[in-house]
Protein backbone atom coordinates (compact mmCIF):
# COMPACT_ATOMS: atom_id res chain seq x y z
CA UNK A 1 0.00 0.00 0.00
CA UNK A 2 1.05 3.86 -0.98
CA UNK A 3 1.03 6.70 1.51
CA UNK A 4 0.66 9.90 0.04
CA UNK A 5 3.32 12.22 0.95
CA UNK A 6 4.48 15.77 -0.04
CA UNK A 7 7.92 17.33 -0.87
CA UNK A 8 8.19 20.72 0.53
CA UNK A 9 11.23 23.24 -1.01
CA UNK A 10 11.43 21.41 -5.15
CA UNK A 11 15.63 22.64 -5.20
CA UNK A 12 18.74 20.56 -5.38
CA UNK A 13 18.35 17.86 -2.79
CA UNK A 14 14.50 17.90 -3.89
CA UNK A 15 15.16 16.83 -7.41
CA UNK A 16 18.69 15.21 -7.31
CA UNK A 17 17.35 12.22 -4.76
CA UNK A 18 13.86 12.87 -2.86
CA UNK A 19 11.69 12.71 -6.37
CA UNK A 20 13.53 9.59 -7.41
CA UNK A 21 13.96 7.58 -4.05
CA UNK A 22 9.91 7.96 -3.59
CA UNK A 23 8.89 7.63 -7.60
CA UNK A 24 10.74 3.73 -6.62
CA UNK A 25 9.96 3.24 -3.08
CA UNK A 26 6.66 0.94 -2.96
CA UNK A 27 5.67 2.62 0.14
CA UNK A 28 5.07 6.08 -1.26
CA UNK A 29 3.41 8.40 -3.43
CA UNK A 30 4.01 11.55 -4.59
CA UNK A 31 0.49 13.46 -4.23
CA UNK A 32 1.77 17.17 -3.69
CA UNK A 33 4.61 19.82 -3.93
CA UNK A 34 5.16 22.99 -2.13
CA UNK A 35 7.64 25.64 -3.53
CA UNK A 36 7.78 28.75 -4.57
CA UNK A 37 9.39 28.12 -7.90
CA UNK A 38 9.89 24.61 -7.69
CA UNK A 39 7.62 21.74 -9.33
CA UNK A 40 7.69 18.16 -10.09
CA UNK A 41 6.28 17.11 -13.49
CA UNK A 42 2.63 15.40 -13.25
CA UNK A 43 2.80 16.09 -9.65
CA UNK A 44 -0.17 18.55 -8.12
CA UNK A 45 2.05 21.84 -7.01
CA UNK A 46 0.96 24.27 -3.96
CA UNK A 47 3.22 27.52 -3.82
CA UNK A 48 2.16 28.06 0.06
CA UNK A 49 2.15 25.60 2.58
CA UNK A 50 -0.84 26.18 4.74
CA UNK A 51 -3.11 26.08 1.57
CA UNK A 52 -1.55 22.65 1.01
CA UNK A 53 -2.24 21.72 3.83
CA UNK A 54 -5.94 23.09 3.93
CA UNK A 55 -6.38 21.53 0.86
CA UNK A 56 -4.87 17.94 1.08
CA UNK A 57 -6.09 16.49 4.70
CA UNK A 58 -5.91 13.18 2.70
CA UNK A 59 -1.75 13.55 2.95
CA UNK A 60 -0.52 12.21 6.28
CA UNK A 61 3.30 13.15 5.62
CA UNK A 62 5.43 15.95 4.79
CA UNK A 63 9.32 15.85 3.75
CA UNK A 64 11.01 18.82 4.63
CA UNK A 65 13.65 19.52 1.93
CA UNK A 66 14.29 23.31 2.57
CA UNK A 67 17.45 25.02 4.18
CA UNK A 68 17.68 24.37 8.04
CA UNK A 69 16.81 28.14 9.10
CA UNK A 70 13.28 28.28 7.70
CA UNK A 71 12.31 24.74 8.51
CA UNK A 72 11.27 25.13 12.19
CA UNK A 73 8.22 26.74 11.14
CA UNK A 74 6.63 24.59 8.45
CA UNK A 75 7.51 21.72 10.86
CA UNK A 76 5.84 23.43 13.56
CA UNK A 77 2.88 23.69 11.38
CA UNK A 78 2.71 19.87 9.96
CA UNK A 79 3.33 18.61 13.45
CA UNK A 80 0.37 21.17 14.60
CA UNK A 81 -1.83 19.75 11.58
CA UNK A 82 -1.01 16.00 12.39
CA UNK A 83 1.31 15.16 10.03
CA UNK A 84 4.40 12.95 10.38
CA UNK A 85 7.36 15.08 9.05
CA UNK A 86 11.04 14.21 7.68
CA UNK A 87 13.34 16.64 7.88
CA UNK A 88 16.93 17.26 5.79
CA UNK A 89 19.58 17.23 7.59
CA UNK A 90 21.22 19.33 9.39
CA UNK A 91 17.34 19.15 11.26
CA UNK A 92 17.28 22.35 12.36
CA UNK A 93 19.12 25.73 12.89
CA UNK A 94 19.55 25.20 16.78
CA UNK A 95 19.87 22.04 18.87
CA UNK A 96 16.71 23.57 21.01
CA UNK A 97 14.47 24.08 18.12
CA UNK A 98 14.72 20.35 17.07
CA UNK A 99 14.20 19.42 20.75
CA UNK A 100 10.87 21.46 20.75
CA UNK A 101 9.63 19.94 17.59
CA UNK A 102 10.23 16.58 18.94
CA UNK A 103 8.45 17.51 22.37
CA UNK A 104 5.77 18.62 20.21
CA UNK A 105 5.88 15.54 17.70
CA UNK A 106 5.79 13.33 20.98
CA UNK A 107 2.79 15.38 22.43
CA UNK A 108 0.56 15.04 18.95
CA UNK A 109 1.52 11.23 18.37
CA UNK A 110 3.37 12.00 15.26
CA UNK A 111 6.62 10.71 13.73
CA UNK A 112 9.41 12.76 13.50
CA UNK A 113 12.46 11.78 11.57
CA UNK A 114 15.51 13.91 11.03
CA UNK A 115 17.26 12.13 8.60
CA UNK A 116 20.88 11.55 8.10
CA UNK A 117 21.35 10.52 4.69
CA UNK A 118 25.12 9.45 5.18
CA UNK A 119 24.37 7.04 7.92
CA UNK A 120 22.56 4.93 5.55
CA UNK A 121 25.63 5.09 3.04
CA UNK A 122 26.89 1.74 2.54
CA UNK A 123 29.89 0.99 4.03
CA UNK A 124 28.34 2.80 7.48
CA UNK A 125 26.69 -0.57 9.48
CA UNK A 126 29.51 -2.69 8.33
CA UNK A 127 31.89 -0.31 9.59
CA UNK A 128 30.02 0.02 12.86
CA UNK A 129 29.28 -3.54 13.15
CA UNK A 130 33.38 -4.28 12.92
CA UNK A 131 34.32 -1.65 15.37
CA UNK A 132 31.65 -2.66 17.77
CA UNK A 133 34.45 -4.67 20.16
CA UNK A 134 37.10 -2.90 19.02
CA UNK A 135 40.04 -0.53 20.95
CA UNK A 136 40.17 2.42 19.05
CA UNK A 137 43.16 4.60 19.35
CA UNK A 138 43.08 7.34 16.97
CA UNK A 139 41.63 8.75 13.65
CA UNK A 140 40.99 11.31 11.33
CA UNK A 141 38.28 12.95 9.10
CA UNK A 142 39.67 14.60 5.60
CA UNK A 143 36.17 16.27 4.53
CA UNK A 144 36.82 18.29 1.17
CA UNK A 145 34.28 19.48 -1.38
CA UNK A 146 33.72 22.43 -4.19
CA UNK A 147 30.83 24.35 -2.16
CA UNK A 148 30.43 25.94 -6.28
CA UNK A 149 29.52 22.92 -7.56
CA UNK A 150 27.41 21.32 -4.67
CA UNK A 151 25.37 24.29 -3.51
CA UNK A 152 25.95 26.36 -6.57
CA UNK A 153 24.84 29.84 -6.02
CA UNK A 154 23.32 28.69 -2.42
CA UNK A 155 23.96 32.42 -0.22
CA UNK A 156 21.89 30.66 2.77
CA UNK A 157 24.90 28.06 3.32
CA UNK A 158 27.13 31.55 4.20
CA UNK A 159 24.02 33.02 6.05
CA UNK A 160 23.72 33.33 9.93
CA UNK A 161 22.47 28.94 10.64
CA UNK A 162 23.36 27.81 7.21
CA UNK A 163 26.63 26.36 8.95
CA UNK A 164 28.94 26.85 6.03
CA UNK A 165 31.44 24.11 5.63
CA UNK A 166 29.77 21.61 8.55
CA UNK A 167 26.66 21.60 5.95
CA UNK A 168 28.77 18.81 4.36
CA UNK A 169 30.81 18.39 7.43
CA UNK A 170 27.94 17.27 9.24
CA UNK A 171 27.74 14.16 6.95
CA UNK A 172 30.67 13.01 8.63
CA UNK A 173 29.94 13.61 11.46
CA UNK A 174 26.51 11.42 11.79
CA UNK A 175 29.07 9.03 10.57
CA UNK A 176 31.67 9.26 13.34
CA UNK A 177 28.71 9.16 15.77
CA UNK A 178 27.19 6.62 14.45
CA UNK A 179 30.06 4.04 14.32
CA UNK A 180 32.25 5.04 17.26
CA UNK A 181 31.29 2.46 19.82
CA UNK A 182 32.46 5.13 22.58
CA UNK A 183 31.73 8.64 22.33
CA UNK A 184 34.40 11.58 21.83
CA UNK A 185 33.92 14.91 23.01
CA UNK A 186 35.40 18.48 21.18
CA UNK A 187 38.73 19.70 22.76
CA UNK A 188 39.79 22.93 20.29
CA UNK A 189 38.60 23.78 16.93
CA UNK A 190 39.56 26.79 14.25
CA UNK A 191 37.08 28.03 11.90
CA UNK A 192 37.81 30.00 8.70
CA UNK A 193 35.56 32.99 8.10
CA UNK A 194 35.54 34.73 4.46
CA UNK A 195 35.63 38.10 5.29
CA UNK A 196 32.38 38.91 3.72
CA UNK A 197 30.30 35.76 5.26
CA UNK A 198 29.07 34.70 8.60
CA UNK A 199 29.88 31.06 8.69
CA UNK A 200 33.15 29.15 8.50
CA UNK A 201 34.82 28.14 4.77
CA UNK A 202 36.78 25.85 6.41
CA UNK A 203 37.21 24.38 9.56
CA UNK A 204 39.95 21.95 11.88
CA UNK A 205 38.73 20.16 14.82
CA UNK A 206 40.54 18.08 17.54
CA UNK A 207 38.30 15.67 19.60
CA UNK A 208 39.42 13.17 22.69
CA UNK A 209 40.76 9.98 21.91
CA UNK A 210 43.36 11.04 19.37
CA UNK A 211 40.77 12.30 16.52
CA UNK A 212 40.95 14.77 14.19
CA UNK A 213 39.20 16.19 11.04
CA UNK A 214 39.86 18.61 8.68
CA UNK A 215 36.95 20.04 6.71
CA UNK A 216 36.76 22.55 3.72
CA UNK A 217 35.07 23.90 1.01
CA UNK A 218 37.17 24.95 -1.26
CA UNK A 219 38.48 22.02 -2.98
CA UNK A 220 38.39 22.22 -6.62
CA UNK A 221 39.30 18.31 -8.54
CA UNK A 222 39.02 15.41 -6.82
CA UNK A 223 36.65 15.93 -4.08
CA UNK A 224 37.49 13.95 -0.43
CA UNK A 225 34.61 12.30 1.74
CA UNK A 226 36.78 10.10 3.83
CA UNK A 227 37.08 8.81 7.72
CA UNK A 228 40.46 6.86 8.96
CA UNK A 229 39.78 5.03 12.61
CA UNK A 230 42.61 3.54 13.88
CA UNK A 231 42.01 0.41 16.49
CA UNK A 232 44.53 -1.92 18.31
CA UNK A 233 43.04 -4.73 16.20
CA UNK A 234 43.69 -2.88 12.68
CA UNK A 235 42.84 0.35 10.37
CA UNK A 236 39.24 0.87 9.41
CA UNK A 237 38.60 3.51 6.55
CA UNK A 238 35.47 4.93 4.55
CA UNK A 239 35.64 6.57 1.35
CA UNK A 240 33.14 8.26 -0.73
CA UNK A 241 30.96 9.64 1.98
CA UNK A 242 30.53 5.79 3.40
CA UNK A 243 30.04 4.35 0.04
CA UNK A 244 33.56 2.69 0.59
CA UNK A 245 34.59 0.56 3.42
CA UNK A 246 38.60 -0.71 3.67
CA UNK A 247 40.21 -2.85 6.48
CA UNK A 248 43.61 -2.97 6.72
CA UNK A 249 43.72 -1.74 3.19
CA UNK A 250 41.24 -4.46 1.96
CA UNK A 251 37.98 -3.06 0.55
CA UNK A 252 35.17 -5.06 1.34
CA UNK A 253 32.15 -5.36 -0.14
CA UNK A 254 29.12 -3.27 1.63
CA UNK A 255 26.24 -4.24 -0.32
CA UNK A 256 24.13 -1.75 -2.73
CA UNK A 257 23.81 1.88 -2.37
CA UNK A 258 20.74 3.58 -1.56
CA UNK A 259 20.90 5.88 0.72
CA UNK A 260 17.97 8.20 0.10
CA UNK A 261 16.04 4.92 -0.81
CA UNK A 262 16.92 3.83 2.72
CA UNK A 263 15.62 7.23 4.93
CA UNK A 264 12.26 6.54 3.14
CA UNK A 265 12.37 2.80 4.04
CA UNK A 266 13.49 4.25 7.26
CA UNK A 267 10.33 6.65 7.54
CA UNK A 268 7.56 4.02 6.44
CA UNK A 269 8.76 2.19 9.30
CA UNK A 270 8.84 4.70 12.09
CA UNK A 271 5.26 5.63 11.38
CA UNK A 272 4.19 1.70 11.39
CA UNK A 273 5.78 1.63 14.73
CA UNK A 274 4.72 4.79 16.13
CA UNK A 275 8.54 5.75 16.30
CA UNK A 276 10.34 8.68 15.98
CA UNK A 277 14.09 9.19 15.30
CA UNK A 278 15.53 12.16 16.12
CA UNK A 279 19.51 11.93 17.09
CA UNK A 280 21.00 15.47 17.69
CA UNK A 281 24.74 14.24 18.22
CA UNK A 282 25.91 15.57 14.71
CA UNK A 283 24.46 18.45 15.38
CA UNK A 284 26.15 19.09 19.12
CA UNK A 285 29.60 18.65 17.55
CA UNK A 286 29.25 21.75 15.22
CA UNK A 287 27.80 23.69 17.73
CA UNK A 288 30.54 22.50 20.09
CA UNK A 289 33.25 23.78 17.34
CA UNK A 290 31.39 26.89 17.02
CA UNK A 291 31.52 27.43 20.94
CA UNK A 292 35.50 26.07 20.86
CA UNK A 293 36.45 27.38 17.94
CA UNK A 294 39.14 30.12 17.86
CA UNK A 295 37.97 32.32 14.70
CA UNK A 296 40.26 33.32 11.40
CA UNK A 297 39.20 35.68 8.93
CA UNK A 298 40.28 34.51 5.28
CA UNK A 299 40.07 35.77 1.84
CA UNK A 300 36.28 36.43 0.95
CA UNK A 301 34.13 34.22 -0.73
CA UNK A 302 31.56 34.82 -3.92
CA UNK A 303 29.62 31.91 -5.90
P1 LIG B 1 18.22 24.75 -2.06
O1 LIG B 1 18.13 24.12 -3.42
O2 LIG B 1 18.90 26.07 -1.93
O3 LIG B 1 16.82 24.91 -1.35
C1 LIG B 1 15.76 23.99 -1.44
C2 LIG B 1 14.46 24.75 -1.63
O4 LIG B 1 14.04 25.34 -0.40
C3 LIG B 1 14.56 25.90 -2.60
O5 LIG B 1 14.42 25.44 -3.91
C4 LIG B 1 13.47 26.84 -2.16
O6 LIG B 1 12.31 26.55 -2.89
C5 LIG B 1 13.24 26.49 -0.69
N1 LIG B 1 13.71 27.59 0.15
C6 LIG B 1 14.94 28.14 0.20
N2 LIG B 1 14.98 29.13 1.10
C7 LIG B 1 13.75 29.21 1.62
C8 LIG B 1 13.14 30.03 2.59
N3 LIG B 1 13.84 30.98 3.22
N4 LIG B 1 11.84 29.84 2.89
C9 LIG B 1 11.15 28.88 2.28
N5 LIG B 1 11.65 28.06 1.33
C10 LIG B 1 12.94 28.23 1.02
O7 LIG B 1 18.94 23.75 -1.04
P2 LIG B 1 19.31 22.20 -1.18
O8 LIG B 1 20.70 22.06 -1.69
O9 LIG B 1 18.24 21.44 -1.83
O10 LIG B 1 19.40 21.87 0.37
C11 LIG B 1 18.25 21.76 1.18
C12 LIG B 1 18.61 20.91 2.39
O11 LIG B 1 19.08 19.65 1.93
C13 LIG B 1 19.74 21.53 3.25
O12 LIG B 1 19.49 21.33 4.61
C14 LIG B 1 20.97 20.74 2.81
O13 LIG B 1 21.92 20.62 3.85
C15 LIG B 1 20.36 19.38 2.48
N6 LIG B 1 21.18 18.61 1.53
C16 LIG B 1 21.68 19.21 0.40
C17 LIG B 1 22.53 18.49 -0.45
C18 LIG B 1 23.14 19.10 -1.69
O14 LIG B 1 24.00 18.45 -2.31
N7 LIG B 1 22.78 20.31 -2.11
C19 LIG B 1 22.82 17.16 -0.14
C20 LIG B 1 22.24 16.56 0.97
C21 LIG B 1 21.42 17.30 1.81
P3 LIG B 1 11.34 27.71 -3.42
O15 LIG B 1 12.16 28.98 -3.57
O16 LIG B 1 10.82 27.20 -4.71
O17 LIG B 1 10.29 27.84 -2.37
Amino acid sequence: MTTPICLVGIGKIAVDQHVPAINASPDWILAATVSRSGTVDGVPAFDDFERMLAARADIPVVSLCLPPVPRFDYAAKAIAAGQHVMLEKPPGATLAEVQTLHAMAQAAGVTLFATWHSRMAKGVAPAKAWLADKTITGGHINWKEDVRRWHPGQDWVFAPGGMGVFDPGSNALSIMTEIMPLPVHLTGATLQFPSNRDTPIAAQLQWTGNFTGDFDWRQEGPQSWDIRVETTAGTLTLHDGGARLLIDGVEQDAGPDREYPALYDRMAELIKTGASDVDLAPMIHVADAMTLGKRITVDPFEF
